[in-house]
């Protein structure tokens, strides 16, 4: 699978190659998830609360039920990502936020359409995921250049993209490309 954002559905998981044997889909492993709410939820009341300023008006406490009505809830979470095939078997696991994020498209009378979903920002996986299958006669430079890239996509945008200009370098020694100075001399 190719991933186009830094964000993934977390009720219908994108397919993702497993890292190891590159053929195995990975599947979440039920059991092995932990949502928790993060401190600024954790620390509303559960039930709705009332209050009187100094001037005497009533004001309603936002509580955890108005969050989660509003689909505003977010979560810190982690679980495991395993390989079914029975060769390989491999665990990756990650960490990263859970948040609601609406979506919004037209439909065929070009009306605006919202889709509230729950979305999955990783911020680590290990072993690292993927973002493209890596041809198989790619030489071992690239290759190790190119994991350090896929590992820091998540937790640092900028960290990757030195990585990736690290990886164009390794290209050209390996295809011996002529210095920038002849390329201009020759044009
Ligand atoms: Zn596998």
């Amino acid at each position: 699978m190719l991933i186009k954002e830094e964000k993934l559905l977390f009720k219908d998981f994108p397919n993702l190659n497993c890292p190891n044997c590159t053929k195995g889909i990975l599947r979440i492993v039920d059991d092995t998830k932990i949502l928790k709410y993060p401190s600024k939820l954790r620390l509303l009341p559960d039930e709705p609360s009332f209050y009187y300023d100094p001037d005497g008006n009533e004001h309603r406490r936002t509580c955890i039920d108005d969050v989660e009505a509003a689909q505003k809830q977010e979560y810190i979470t982690t679980f495991f990502l395993e390989c079914p095939r029975t060769q390989c078997l491999e665990m990756i696991s990650t960490c990263g936020k859970l948040r609601y994020d609406t979506e919004v498209f037209p439909d065929e009378d070009l009306n605006a359409v919202y889709d509230t979903q729950l979305y999955y920002y990783p911020k680590f996986f290990y072993p690292h995921i993927n973002l493209f299958i890596i041809p198989i006669k790619t030489p071992r430079v690239i290759v190790d250049q190119m994991a350090e890239a896929f590992s820091l996509f998540w937790t640092s945008p900028s960290a990757c993209g030195n990585s990736i200009r690290k990886c164009v370098e390794r290209i050209i020694d390996e295809i011996d490309a002529p210095p920038t100075s002849y390329v201009k001399y020759k044009n």
